[in-house]
């Protein structure tokens, strides 16, 4: 006995639902490695804000060190200034002085200008943490909601997959063969639906006579893509 177009509508039907359910179940893991790598880019951003500010704190602490140390020094020449014995040594050791008054003022500066920036990055700090708790709430959520998602789809699978097994435990014998062929080699796109008078799959104008098979009933393979085609209900 052939296989009626019926029955090759209705394999087709559950062959199409087991792949769709299946491609679902496929993303799943990408869906959660993406709410993983945006939780990761805000972890990421605030341990760069936070590294920083470390080396701004470093950087400012260096030049406070630095400036500390020719303070000390100018208050060493401000001495030698005063025990002076002669007037070339007084203006070496002013000059020295100026030069030194100069460098610390240029260094006075800079660290004014690090301590403004540490605000400015603890403010930056301040958003990425509250940004950061936003984003790992959401992610926890949509991990939540991928995981639910995912039994209900492993659920639908199994139930899917036994129907299909059940209609495929109907297979006509002589069709038997033909169809795990098919099925195996191109897995859904293994059928398809007449589309007026095309392949459903190819999109290719069918001849007259396999017009005719088909609304005989009869399944027949698309001479195109040699897809079986089927009537649509
Ligand atoms: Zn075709």
């Amino acid at each position: 006995m052939p296989a009626t177009d019926a029955f090759v509508r209705r394999l087709h039907e559950i062959l199409l639902r087991v792949s769709d359910i299946q491609n679902q179940i496929d993303r799943g893991p990408k869906q959660l490695q993406l709410a993983q790598t945006q939780l990761q880019s805000a972890k990421d951003a605030v341990l760069q804000c936070k590294e920083s500010i470390k080396q701004k704190r470093m950087d400012a602490d260096r030049k406070q060190l630095q400036q500390r140390e020719r303070e000390a020094k100018l208050y060493e020449w401000q001495g030698k200034l005063n025990a002076a014995t002669n007037n070339r040594e007084y203006q070496a050791v002013k000059e020295q002085i100026a030069a030194d008054t100069q460098a610390n003022s240029v260094l006075s500066d800079e660290i004014f200008e690090i301590l403004e920036s540490i605000d400015a990055a603890q403010a930056t700090l301040a958003e990425l943490d509250a940004k950061l708790l936003v984003v790992q709430a959401d992610t926890a959520k949509a991990e939540a909601r991928i995981q639910e998602r995912m039994a209900t789809l492993k659920m639908d699978l199994e139930r899917a997959q036994s129907e299909l097994k059940a209609a495929e435990s109907e297979l006509p014998g002589d069709f038997s063969d033909t169809y795990y062929r098919m099925v195996e080699s191109r897995g859904c796109e293994a059928m398809a639906p007449l589309d007026d008078k095309s392949c459903g799959g190819c999109n290719t104008t069918l001849p007259p006579r396999f017009l005719d098979q088909l609304r005989l009933g009869n399944p027949i393979p698309c001479p195109s893509c040699g897809r079986l085609l089927y009537r649509p209900e």
